[in-house]
């Protein structure tokens, strides 16, 4: 009756943040955020205010049949945020909490992560008001292929691609990629990414979010000379982008992870640990708290904590004006999307803590889902050798650009990572002729 085993792409559970946070506009940071680069880079006023805008949104009211029989009706969004470069590609949340707002802003940052990862897409992203945690699955397929019905007239392989995000997973995809087919009159895999394999997904796409952050903190860890073997790390959120990482920094660099956190608290243990025992013990209780031998810790004090790598993986904003001067990490990856405020920002670049924006941190799932489509549109599949190669060689190449355009303009990754975005999508409308 419950989801609970659900591996959304983000985040199976957010920590909560206090009520100040919640009041925060997302979407008008986000304009902020490109107010900024843009007044750097002297962006031509058109472009820049065609950029500040969703070039398209849909509002669907959806009833769905519930399994007490009554109906219920549930709001959700698709907003697209700009496709110069490519159809509009991003993910669905299922969340309580979702607002249209946060959903233009996620929109806004997956026009600007495929442009930094040079992808030939755009960005969108969908979002339901929902709380598929007291949902059982047979309403979670009936709401899925709802959304996907009401959304369609604007989605396609040559416009709009969704994907799992916040508690949105591989299942709810296939339902609604077979939802779209049904539609068409003909399979439509390339409608959706982050598939099951069985229906057309990509060898690699389950931990591809986790394993591109990875490929950046080794990256930026070699530039700074940091020795990550043994180097203690923290991660924030225990879904599909943190779990994977904590395994990951176990496998592939050798790091030690002293704490996690899921949205009902966290552990920490300064001797590490293991990511087969902290998921096995989630997997068996729902939660990551109460694991044997660890201390607790709150998703506030996991912030705080004396770290070499800290991998915020959970919802927007959990790094705050209120938390941020309590941050003792060397760098900071952001796994989740928005997990800093721009105050946050300030404050960390202020303290000289290395920050690895979301655009190129996180991208390494909107990079696999690319691979997805690619596959999914000639009928050949890679194997997961080859998608990992090709994931390392987008997310190396990646990296090190916004590396470098941060040195060359004497200015923080996020802002390098931005300059480089807008200067591609500016250069696409342009010659388009749209400015
Ligand atoms: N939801 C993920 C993101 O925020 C993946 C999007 C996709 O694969 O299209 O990047």
């Amino acid at each position: 009756m419950n989801t609970r085993t659900v591996a959304p792409d983000h985040l199976q559970s957010a920590p909560s943040s206090p009520a100040a946070e919640a009041s925060r506009n997302q979407f008008s940071e986000a304009q902020r955020q490109l107010d900024e680069a843009a007044a750097f880079i002297q962006l031509e006023p058109s472009a820049h205010e065609l950029l500040r805008w969703p070039m398209r949104e849909l509002h669907v009211t959806i009833p769905v049949r519930m399994d007490n029989g009554s109906t219920k009706i549930f709001h959700g969004f698709r907003v697209q945020h700009n496709d110069a470069r490519g159809p509009n590609k991003g993910g669905i949340r299922f969340h309580p909490e979702e607002t249209i707002d946060t959903v233009r802003a996620l929109a806004a940052w997956m026009t600007w992560k495929t442009a930094v990862m040079d992808l030939p897409l755009g960005g969108g992203k969908g979002g339901v008001v929902c709380d598929p945690k007291t949902m059982s699955e047979g309403e979670l397929e009936r709401l899925s292929r709802a959304y996907i019905r009401q959304t369609a007239c604007i989605l396609g392989p040559e416009k709009d691609i969704p994907a799992p995000d916040v508690y949105t997973t591989p299942r709810i995809m296939a339902w609604m990629a077979d939802e779209y087919s049904i539609m068409q009159g003909n399979n439509e895999f390339g409608s959706i990414t982050g598939k099951p394999l069985a229906l057309g997904g990509s060898a690699g796409r389950n931990d591809a979010t986790a394993r591109g952050g990875i490929f950046c903190i080794r990256e930026a860890a070699s530039l700074l000379g940091i020795d990550l073997r043994g180097a203690a790390a923290a991660i924030q959120g225990y879904g599909n982008a943190g779990a994977h990482a904590h395994r990951l920094a176990e496998e592939l660099l050798g790091m030690k992870i002293v704490a996690v956190s899921d949205s009902k608290g966290g552990i920490f243990n300064p001797e590490g640990l293991s990511c087969n025992a902290v998921s096995a013990h989630k997997k068996s209780t729902g939660s990551v708290t109460g694991f044997p031998g660890a201390a607790p810790v709150t998703n506030e004090e996991i912030v705080g904590l004396d770290v070499c790598v800290f991998m915020p993986a959970a919802l927007e904003g959990t790094v705050h004006k209120a938390n941020a001067d309590s941050v003792r990490a060397r760098m900071i990856a952001e796994l989740a999307n928005g997990p800093l405020t721009p105050d946050a920002d300030k404050v960390l670049h202020e303290k000289g803590c290395y920050i690895i924006p979301d655009l190129v941190c996180n991208a390494g799932g909107v990079t696999v889902s690319w691979f997805e489509m690619v596959q999914n549109s000639y009928g050949y599949y890679w194997d997961e050798e080859d998608v990992h190669r090709r994931l390392e060689k987008k997310m190396v190449a990646a990296y090190r650009n916004v590396h470098r355009t941060a040195l060359e303009h004497k200015v923080h990754n996020r802002l390098a990572a931005y300059i480089i975005a807008i200067g591609r999508v500016a250069e696409a409308m342009k010659m388009r002729g749209w400015t």
